[in-house]
């Protein structure tokens, strides 16, 4: 590493040889962030040619007040998502507001009373417990009559194809497939694997809906789980998507008459997608958009990055420091909470925003366990920007993701590695 820059991050409070042990992993992951960039181009282009395709012009910048009627940028950014997601059909606003409201939505909406839910990917993120009502909660699912039905992935991940048959019966009417781990230590489902599921559960029952949850997925690779039968992709805007600059939103893209019923949930039966002010928002929703792939690449590097760093001492990451990613998530086992804490005072020390703050663990709504999150971000609570967090809970694993550029998550990564250093967590 050249003395410059040795020097800066000894300001930053890295020692060199916490900097030259990065540098040395960096340096072998060269022709696998090349093949990240090649990913990214594609769907940069992607992009591109579906704002060029819907002729975004200046005007759909700017947005509606009141009811929003004939808002010309919601309208076009909708076709737009639409367009990327290869759907009939999308739903993009600021008025859903996050991934869980979303996922809600689309399910409340897709689901009635008799009709049942089922999971073939094991339990649900943590949030949607209680959505679905395997945590009594007011509202859920369940107080309306919506049952619910599991098959948990075997021991060695892969889909129980016998107890998914078995479990798909006349009330069947809605798959949720969960793309990422959440907080699990279970492999993330790359959209091969998303769309053999499909295809299995529409030969079982042709007319089911598959939604897939995909949060975090997004542009990490130049497939999404539309493009492979799924019926419905649900996502957060201040995750992939939102390219860090959305400051709120979610979407759901996915079959015309799946958009409309979450539409007519959301809004009104009678109003659909017709109402809803985007008021002075969509600029970043659009430009966000435009620097999705690039920041996701940013987030994945960072990733691997942190796998290399900690596998190489020791811990167990998940995925490991090789094998193929299908989200942006990192998973570290360190099996004690003061590492867990330790290791989000780093990330935290490293942000943007708030970086003399110290986290600590909270008790958060919709977690069973408390949560510390180091997050010190433009978009309060954003998780494509550096961010890590972890339920204080055996086997105290952090979760970590987000990075909007490579040079800030490389940074992020070794002020948590610095700050286990210091707490003699990491020994050299
Ligand atoms: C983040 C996430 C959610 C929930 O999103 P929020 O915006 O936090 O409500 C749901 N599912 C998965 C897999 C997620 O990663």
């Amino acid at each position: 590493m050249n003395k410059e820059l040795l020097e800066m991050y000894e300001k930053l409070g890295i020692e060199p040889k916490t900097a030259e042990f990065g540098e040395n992993i960096a340096s072998e992951l060269k022709e696998r962030f090349a093949k990240i960039d090649e990913v990214a181009e594609y769907n940069q282009m992607k992009v591109l040619m579906a704002l060029q395709k819907n002729q975004v012009s200046e005007a759909c910048l700017h947005g509606t007040t009141g009811y929003g009627y004939n808002d010309l940028g919601r309208e076009k950014l909708e076709a737009v998502y639409a367009d990327i997601f290869h759907t009939e059909d999308a739903l993009v606003r600021p008025q859903i507001t996050c991934g869980t409201h979303a996922l809600a939505l689309a399910l409340m909406s897709n689901l009635r009373p008799g009709q049942e839910l089922l999971s073939p990917v094991g339990k649900p993120y943590d949030t949607l417990e209680e959505v679905i009502g395997i945590r009594p909660s007011k509202g859920s699912l369940a107080e309306y009559g919506i049952s619910y039905a599991q098959v948990d992935l075997l021991p060695d991940g892969g889909f129980d194809w016998d107890g998914i048959r078995a479990a798909i019966n006349e009330k069947t009417h809605l798959v949720t497939i969960q793309r990422s781990k959440g907080y699990q230590t279970r492999h993330t489902l790359s959209v091969t694997e998303i769309g053999e599921l499909v295809s299995f559960i529409k030969s079982v029952k042709p007319d089911v809906i598959c939604m897939v949850d995909n949060c975090y997925g997004e542009f990490v690779e130049t497939i999404e789980p539309t493009d492979v039968g799924a019926d419905m992709v649900v996502g957060s805007l201040i995750k992939n998507p939102g390219g860090g600059l959305a400051p709120i939103g979610g979407y759901i893209a996915g079959k015309k008459e799946c958009v409309e019923n979450a539409a007519y949930r959301l809004t009104s039966p009678g109003l659909g997608k017709e109402v809803g002010a985007s008021l002075g928002i969509l600029g970043t929703f659009f430009q966000g958009l435009f620097l999705s792939p690039t920041v996701t690449a940013s987030a994945l590097k960072t990733a691997i990055f942190a796998a290399n760093i900690y596998e190489k001492l020791g811990f167990s990451v998940l995925p490991n420091s090789t094998e193929s990613r299908h989200d942006i998530i990192q998973a570290i086992t360190f099996g004690k909470a003061e590492a867990v804490e330790g290791f989000c005072r780093g990330i935290q020390a490293a942000a943007p925003v708030d970086s003399y703050v110290t986290p600590i663990p909270w008790d958060m709504p919709g977690y069973d366990a408390p949560v510390i999150m180091a997050a010190g971000n433009f978009v309060s609570g954003s998780s494509i920007e550096l961010s890590a967090d972890g339920p204080i809970k055996p086997p105290y694993a952090v979760y970590f993701q987000g990075g909007l550029t490579w040079p800030h998550g490389k940074l992020g990564i070794l002020k948590s590695l610095q700050s286990l250093v210091d707490i003699g967590v990491v020994v050299w």
